[in-house]
């Protein structure tokens, strides 16, 4: 049978020289998963996404992408900052998008035609084909997000990576983004992790939720986070309610 798991990370503890800042995590990300990553500031969220992109080595356990087809590009990333302010700056949209398609090609890394199309391809997925000569200092915030995505997107990885949007885009922008991301999985079953800074919000996009606070306090869809009296009793009630956006009255949860 033929496994729906994408990721599968294993007691895994990680370290900034004697300091441990995640201990003991266990969870597997499914095929179609859509999964909000909240905790407090300094809670691990950035360091587990370091360990999930390979830029940080795991202290113990393992992080297991489980596609070995060779030529696989298991994760896209996007990262959190990206506006560019200046408008002189010189690259165009196709090429920072092409900048994603590098990663897996063999010296010398020209692109090629066939390169070409999966850039239009990726434009046209996102809306954004117009803008493929424009420079991206011309572009407003939710445009560079979106090419930045596209970029993320080219190389079509098994899983999407993304650190939430905070004060660099205004709400519209932002719920654009979010309807977009919420067609990806839906209409097209893109794995999804999403890093949220943004606590009260996450149950209303996501499908899962991961809380971390040094180590995994909760892994698991919101009914069950919702009805579970272990998160009760560590949230307290009225919080526990806010987060998962279920519903409106809390008597609907029990
Ligand atoms: P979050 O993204 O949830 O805010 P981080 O993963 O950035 O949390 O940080 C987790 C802990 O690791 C914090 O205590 C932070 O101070 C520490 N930390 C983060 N980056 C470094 C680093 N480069 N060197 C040493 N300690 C770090």
């Amino acid at each position: 049978m033929e496994s729906n798991i994408v990721l599968r990370v294993k007691d895994l503890s990680m370290r900034y020289g004697r300091n441990e800042v995640l201990t003991n995590v266990n969870f597997e990300v499914e095929k179609g998963d859509y999964i909000g990553i909240v905790g407090p500031n300094g809670s691990g969220k950035t360091t587990l996404i370091k360990g999930l992109l390979g830029l940080l080595p795991c202290a113990e356990g393992e992080i297991e992408y489980m596609e070995k087809e060779k030529g696989i590009q298991h994760f896209g990333y996007l990262p959190q900052k990206i506006l560019v302010n200046d408008r002189l700056f010189p690259a165009r949209v196709s090429e920072i998008v092409g900048i994603g398609l590098i990663g897996t090609k063999a010296f010398p890394k020209f692109i090629q035609k066939e390169d070409k199309e999966k850039i239009e391809r990726i434009l046209d997925r996102l809306s954004i084909l117009h803008l493929k000569n424009k420079r991206l200092g011309d572009l407003s915030g939710g445009q560079q997000q979106r090419v930045l995505l596209a970029r993320a997107m080219v190389n079509e990885p098994r899983l999407l990576i993304l650190d939430e949007p905070t004060s660099a885009l205004d709400p519209k922008v932002r719920e654009d983004f979010y309807q977009l991301i919420a067609e990806l999985n839906q209409k097209e079953g893109m794995t999804i992790l999403l890093v949220s800074h943004d606590i009260g919000s996450i149950g209303k996009y996501t499908k899962k939720m991961m809380y971390l606070d040094k180590e995994l306090v909760f892994f698991g869809d919101y009914e069950r986070f919702c009805k579970s009296s272990d998160m009760t009793a560590y949230f307290g009630h009225a919080a526990q309610h806010q987060f998962c956006w279920r519903h409106t009255d809390e008597s609907d949860c029990k």
